[in-house]
């Protein structure tokens, strides 16, 4: 009778451990790429109200700390652009360098690449001091071409107490930033009001791809890791973007959190053309495909012209 008691508690103890792991909380991190600046801007917006409107949002919407990727070479052109990394650091957002440049590990040597990484540090240093800065995102998610310049890069990274910024969740935000400033300037509202329904629509689909994608690789969700850019029209879509996921049952996490998950200590070790994601990379060596997907490449490209 006592074993009966036992088993039966055993089985209703796993079955109360499967539900809790189906119906664990979607997490997601979000991130912002190309501080101080992205992309053109409609008419009649000044630089700073995008960050600004972004740093209102997150703020509004309680989201936890989000981490912004500085390119210090703005601030060669447009020294005022200063204050908009200092407006980031003021709202209790963190920032991490996202080269001095810009640049692509797939068309420069390791050498320059890491002189780059390092022209960006006096930036950091001098607009957020106290921060953790050394949080590193690749250019256009560039990791290297040949497996040399990942391991070279990768090595200088860790020696210089550099984590890198993953990335497990992309569906191309700044696509649309270029599109909105041209319909703006040309009042076309059936452009913007397509450019918006897109979007929103596109970044549903993705949010579906990865999560396929992840469970197709760790068997089960990981901590999700969202890149987007300092763009006009992420700003103003951001509330929306925010509500979508939430739609969906996500709890929003910060990057460090993410990346706590044994699924960012994995270092696939690839050369890899063109970049991707971490979970694209991860697919390429496991042979898994890429989720089927669609993006209105072509229409955004026409829009407004
Ligand atoms: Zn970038």
């Amino acid at each position: 009778m006592k074993l009966f008691r036992i088993l039966v508690a055993a089985v209703v103890f796993g079955s109360v451990c499967v539900a809790i792991a189906q119906t664990k909380t979607p997490q997601v991190a979000f991130t912002f790429d190309d501080l101080p600046a992205h992309g053109p801007l409609p008419p009649d917006v000044a630089r700073p109200e995008v960050v600004r409107s972004i740093l209102a949002t997150l703020k509004a919407e309680k989201m936890p700390p989000v981490y912004g990727f500085v390119n210090g070479f703005r601030l060669t052109g447009y020294p005022y652009q200063a204050d908009i990394l200092k407006d980031w650091v003021k709202a209790g957002e963190p920032l991490g360098s996202h080269t001095f440049s810009h640049l692509s590990l797939d068309v420069v040597s390791a050498e320059r690449f890491e002189e780059d990484i390092a022209a960006n540090e006096p930036i950091l240093k001098r607009v957020d001091p106290n921060g953790d800065w050394h949080w590193f995102r690749y250019p256009f998610l560039d990791e290297g071409d040949t497996l040399a310049k990942r391991q070279a890069v990768r090595g200088y990274l860790n020696a210089h107490g550099y984590k890198v910024a993953e990335v497990t969740m992309d569906f191309e935000d700044y696509l649309w930033n270029e599109p909105y400033a041209r319909c703006m300037a040309k009042h076309d509202d059936a452009g913007v009001a397509y450019l918006e329904k897109s979007y929103l629509e596109t970044a549903d689909e993705f949010i579906g791809v990865f999560r396929d994608l992840s469970k197709q690789l760790y068997g089960h969700e990981i901590p999700y890791v969202l890149l987007m850019h300092v763009g006009a029209f992420d700003a103003k879509m951001l509330p929306r973007l925010i509500a979508l996921f939430r739609s969906k049952g996500f709890e929003f996490v910060t990057l460090e959190q993410a990346q706590k998950d044994p699924a960012y200590s994995f270092d696939p070790n690839i050369g890899y053309p063109g970049g991707g994601t971490l979970e694209e990379l991860v697919a390429k060596i496991k042979g898994v495909n890429f989720p089927d997907n669609t993006k209105p490449y072509k229409k955004l490209e026409k829009l407004c012209q």
